[in-house]
């Protein structure tokens, strides 16, 4: 029963040192957030100990009484949240929870349509080195180069010609909301199966300040700890239970072992969190948030300085900066920013004339700056100090005060210490 602090102190001064590094800088990774203390709670209890393989009242272990208790609270919250027939809250991870979705509703050869990863793709939407790439037979669809915007007439036409078992809408790196009828009709004209990976917007669909794709496609898999705010890990839902056998036996024995009953449990908290109204207070300063910073890296400064918001702005949790028109090129950006106190990651614009290392350009995101508290006018002040260090000449040392100031405005855990 030593404490961790006796037991092993080198990763004890890691673990510290990630919580200054979190309260002292401004979180801006899109796909990041600062799960509740309840949420690490769960996390951090003895279901960790539990072996539990199978589900809720089908167990393969004896005294799993109390883990299904919370497995099936995880559950039902979680179909609530989403008007969703099936949840499985068991995969590991939001690549766990796609892979088991693919192999439930495709089988290794057949043809899946996927959004380019260089064009604000996954990994596991078709990426060459990924699962997805290596097992299927992979289309790409893309977004208009002038608009920004998903090319939905590219992906009718590629739909027709491959005639796709599954046609896969959802994004890293996209600003906009995708038309969840439109690629409904398309895969009802080719009979495809239509799978939904909302990982990113799941927390604005919770709130109702996106549309619900659960109605349109076959299934939605989604991650737990990006905009849902809760545990790393990942969910399965469906409409209807006609993949519901398919879908659990694809989880587990499929690719899992025993679930991680610890993390379940803290999905189940999130869950609830995500139900609340302050969630979705803070779901409405999140886009907010990102709205405010795209106008102001759209105005006549930041355009001077090669600066430009990819589709011209967002609808959603996050924007892309392009910086093909600057001096500076992704990395020598996200350095820039870390240099001043703010987390953002090098991210590739469609057609990125840099290599996949460097990019030309930045993914900035608002969902971690939201939950510390952020108000508009905050946001306004980080807009403006970005816009600031984006510049060809800039004062690293005010713009680190600023951000001081800005992050001890909002203190982050205030009761782990500093
Ligand atoms: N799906 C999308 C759209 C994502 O953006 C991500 C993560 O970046 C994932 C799935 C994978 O989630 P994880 O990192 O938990 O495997």
């Amino acid at each position: 029963n030593t404490p961790l602090h006796e037991l092993d102190p080198e990763i004890a001064a890691a673990v510290d040192a990630e919580l200054r590094r979190q309260q002292s800088t401004l979180e801006m990774i899109a796909s990041e957030n600062f799960a509740p203390l309840a949420v690490m709670e769960a996390q951090g209890s003895v279901l960790t100990n539990k072996y539990a393989e199978g589900y809720p009242g089908r167990r393969y272990y004896g005294g799993c009484e109390h883990v299904d208790v919370a497995e099936q609270i995880a559950i039902d919250r979680v179909k609530d949240l989403f008007g969703a027939a099936y949840a499985n809250v068991q995969p590991h991870s939001g690549a766990s929870a796609n892979q088991a979705a693919l192999f439930a509703l495709a089988q290794p050869g057949d043809t899946i349509l996927g959004l380019d990863l260089a064009h604000g793709g996954h990994l596991t939407h078709g990426m060459r080195l990924n699962f997805s790439g290596k097992q299927f037979n992979v289309v790409a669809y893309h977004v208009d180069d002038a608009s920004g915007l998903v090319d939905m007439a590219e992906v009718e036409r590629l739909a027709k010609e491959h005639r796709p078992k599954v046609i896969i809408a959802g994004w890293s790196a996209y600003p906009r909301e995708l038309d969840f009828a439109e690629f409904r009709r398309i895969a009802d004209e080719v009979e495809a199966y239509l799978w939904v990976d909302m990982a990113h917007f799941a927390g604005l669909v919770a709130a109702g300040l996106h549309a619900n794709p659960v109605p349109y496609a076959d299934v939605v898999t989604s991650t737990t700890h990006k905009t849902l705010g809760g545990p790393r890990g990942g969910i399965i839902l469906a409409r209807g239970t006609d993949f519901a056998k398919k879908l659990n036996s694809s989880v587990f024995p499929g690719f899992q072992g025993g679930p991680l009953e610890h993390v379940i449990a803290a999905k189940a908290v999130s869950f609830k969190v995500a139900a609340s109204e302050d969630f979705k207070e803070r779901q409405r300063r999140t886009v907010e948030g990102a709205r405010i910073l795209a106008e102001r890296l759209t105005a006549a400064d930041a355009r001077e300085a090669g600066v430009n918001v990819l589709s011209g702005g967002t609808d959603v949790h996050l924007l892309l900066v392009d910086l093909r028109e600057s001096e500076l090129d992704g990395q020598q950006a996200e350095d820039r920013l870390h240099e001043v106190g703010i987390t953002v990651n090098r991210n590739a614009v469609p057609n990125d004339p840099r290599p996949p290392m460097v990019t030309s350009g930045l993914r900035i995101g608002t969902p971690a700056l939201a939950t510390r508290g952020f108000t508009a006018e905050d946001f306004a002040e980080v807009a403006d100090v970005i816009a600031e260090a984006l510049k060809p000449s800039y004062d690293a040392e005010a713009l680190k005060a600023r951000v001081a100031a800005l992050a001890e405005k909002h203190p982050l855990y205030p009761a782990l210490g500093q």
